[in-house]
């Protein structure tokens, strides 16, 4: 069993279609490929838009911890405040007499659930023992029945963080059902950038697919990530996305890979193809086989389905 993680240096490179194209074709069995999905952007999951699951499993998601201050126990003396370096712990009440009204100052201190980072500081430090750690549900993971496969998704609840660990989560149960069920391969949605999820979701793959655009940005973005993998020796290849809007920039990809021997697996041309099967939820090998960027995608899938199971020399 295969792992493949798609990444792109930033959101919007067209990755997902590129996922949802791969995840399409491999169920046709163009080559044969018997593949478990799983979409690691977690926190902007839009895979399942395009493969319309039927979910069969919901789960919690316990990202973390926020500290909470008993008010019974708190003698406001403000060291929690002073230590937090999140600027979470403030008096209950502002300490601003009110010429108008009377307010009850309550000596009490408060925790801000939002801006909390969970780093314990403040327990350690109060004196009275009056914080308590509370794991906080940050989100679920689903696991769900896909037109072209097993799925595993999930979603973030607003303003949470930790993603980085439920893109592991995720990833783990796709590659415990593909081992249970003996399937040829993982693909795995990654998140865009280079931070916490996207080390998650690279870590374990056997090849990354890094999806490109021919901008002054994306040429960076491509680097960086392309950096990223490399740091954890997962082997590379990229492709680059509307290639023919901007075909210096283009050259300028492939010129930059071939100079670190990184294998350009092909060019998606600009087709409003892709644009008609998102909106209409489907991948575009599905809504428009025909369509240039279809026919390209079929072939960079070849090319990336032979490397990844090793059909070919390397
Ligand atoms: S350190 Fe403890 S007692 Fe002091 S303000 Fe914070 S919670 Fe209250
Ligand atoms: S746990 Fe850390 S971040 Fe949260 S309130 Fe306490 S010191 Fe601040």
């Amino acid at each position: 069993m295969k792992q493949l993680v798609i990444l792109s240096g930033k959101g919007g490179t067209g990755k997902t279609s590129v996922a949802a194209a791969f995840a399409h074709l491999a169920a046709a069995g163009d080559p044969p490929v018997r593949a478990v999905l799983a979409d690691a952007d977690v926190d902007a999951a839009n895979l399942e838009l395009v493969l319309a699951p039927r979910p069969l499993e919901t789960h919690e998601f316990i990202g973390g911890a926020v500290a909470v201050i008993d008010p019974d126990k708190c003698q406001g003396c403000g060291i929690c405040a002073q230590v937090c370096r999140f600027d979470a712990i403030s008096p209950c009440h502002p300490v601003t007499p009110s010429p108008r009204y009377r307010v009850t100052v309550s000596p009490c201190h408060h925790v801000d659930p939002i801006a909390c980072d969970g780093c314990a500081a403040c327990v350690y430090q109060c004196p009275e023992d009056a914080i308590h750690m509370t794991p906080q549900l940050a989100g679920h993971w689903y696991r769900s029945d896909s037109r072209y496969g097993p799925l595993f998704h999930a979603a973030l609840r607003p303003a949470q963080d930790n993603s980085g660990k439920l893109v592991t989560l995720v990833k783990q149960q796709a590659r415990l059902l593909a081992l249970d069920g003996g399937y040829d391969a993982v693909i795995v949605d990654g998140p865009p950038g280079i931070g916490c999820p996207v080390i998650s979701a690279a870590s374990g793959a056997d090849l990354a697919l890094i999806v490109a655009e021919p901008t002054a940005a994306g040429i960076h973005d491509m680097e960086r990530v392309l950096a990223t993998v490399a740091h954890f020796r997962v082997p590379a290849l990229a492709c680059i996305n509307k290639a023919d809007i901007y075909p210096a920039g283009a050259a300028q990809i492939e010129a930059y890979c071939e100079a670190n021997g990184v294998v350009v697996a092909g060019r998606i041309p600009f087709d409003p193809t892709v644009t008609e099967a998102m909106v209409r939820g489907e991948p575009v090998t599905a809504f428009g086989p025909h369509a240039p960027a279809s026919q390209a995608l079929s072939e960079i899938w070849q090319r990336v389905a032979t490397r990844l199971l090793d059909r070919l020399e390397r």
